[in-house]
């Protein structure tokens, strides 16, 4: 990070903090936001979470939940928090267009900005960058920078470590992939917290409810089309199908992982209908990108193996847009298995 000593100074005293993740937060982007949260309220500082949409009722272990303003239940609260902050910390998204309104509200301001994140292609918004697409998770970097940035390593409690670990099991997929010995060197300082991996483990992976178990076998055995010529199974889940099984936020996460199992498969895709567009999980195994499709083809984006976007096209049309795809990248799907 550039100016990083400017920023130092800058949180030498006391400050009213607006941290601010993405919508549909996951384990990281949550765990990232209450491990900063900690750390600065540790420090003094008058520091308050924001996420633009609910979060995960999974996560509700993790300490500091209660005090989240969530944009969408609580909207006049949440753009005071960042009109009356002095620093806006951005952390797990690297484009204010990630997070809708609260990001016209925080964009319109001058207050200095630090953005945090591990995601391809930052945006330049940020006083103050530390962009890093080669770390496995923002609470691997959210680590470096409370650690070695600011040279606090001692401030890392049970409580900031929970949330760190957190949020590198999640977007590591319990260590299956973005690994790296320095991250197995972060989580081995993290664990000197005191913290119970297999405590988080069950909370997060072994926490599901008798309905998203069903949603899963419905999905694998209904829902899902196999393009065995194109290494590919796409998933789609309708609006009838979201309310015949009551589909909530987070019901169909890890989902769209399941096609991957399969040995050939080296792209996968969930597609959940909304009212007027479609959202896209797009997950792949080796060098393929989904991540150059999902910003291509989708208005979205992410990471080379995992990424999501948005059509605003029907679901059926959606579904053909593949076709288109698989012709252009038939060559990198059908080629010999680099994984
Ligand atoms: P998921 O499929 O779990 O929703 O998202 C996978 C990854 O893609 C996450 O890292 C997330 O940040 C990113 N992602 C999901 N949806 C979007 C989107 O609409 N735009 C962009 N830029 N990234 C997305
Ligand atoms: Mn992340």
């Amino acid at each position: 990070m550039k100016n990083i000593e400017a920023l130092k100074e800058t949180l030498q005293t006391p400050k009213k903090v607006a941290i601010v993740t993405h919508r549909n937060p996951d384990g990281d982007a949550i765990g990232s936001a209450l491990a900063l949260f900690h750390y600065l309220s540790r420090r003094g500082h008058d520091a308050t979470v924001i996420f633009p949409s609910r979060y995960p009722l999974l996560f509700d272990y993790l300490p500091g939940t209660d005090y989240i303003v969530i944009d969408d239940d609580h909207p006049d609260n949440a753009k005071k928090v960042c009109e009356e902050a002095e620093i806006i910390f951005c952390l797990d998204f690297n484009s204010l267009a990630r997070i809708d309104r609260i990001g016209e509200v925080i964009a319109a301001q001058k207050t200095p900005k630090v953005m945090i994140d591990h995601h391809l292609n930052p945006d330049d918004f940020a006083d103050y960058t530390y962009s890093d697409p080669t770390a496995s998770s923002t609470c691997e970097m959210l680590y470096k920078f409370i650690s070695e940035m600011m040279d606090e390593r001692d401030l890392v409690d049970k409580i900031i470590g929970e949330c760190l670990y957190t949020g590198i099991l999640t977007d590591t997929g319990s260590f299956s992939y973005s690994t790296s010995p320095a991250l197995y060197r972060t989580v081995a300082d993290i664990y000197e917290s005191g913290i119970d991996g297999t405590f988080i483990q069950n909370k997060i992976f072994n926490g599901q409810n008798e309905k998203q178990i069903r949603l899963l076998g419905f999905s694998l055995t209904e829902a899902m089309r196999l393009y065995n010529n194109y290494n590919t199974g796409i998933i789609v889940l309708t609006l009838h199908d979201h309310r015949r099984f009551r589909i909530k936020r987070g019901d169909t996460e890890g989902i769209v992982n399941y096609i991957l199992k399969m040995k050939h498969m080296r792209m996968a895709v969930l597609m959940c209908e909304r009212e007027g567009c479609v959202k896209l999980s797009l997950r792949s195994k080796g060098a393929f990108s989904v991540q150059e499709i999902a910003q291509k083809y989708f208005d979205g984006g992410g990471h080379r193996n995992a990424s999501g976007g948005v059509s605003h096209d029907t679901i059926g049309n959606t579904v053909k847009k593949f076709r288109e795809i698989f012709e252009t990248y038939k060559e990198q799907l059908t080629a010999e298995p680099d994984y």
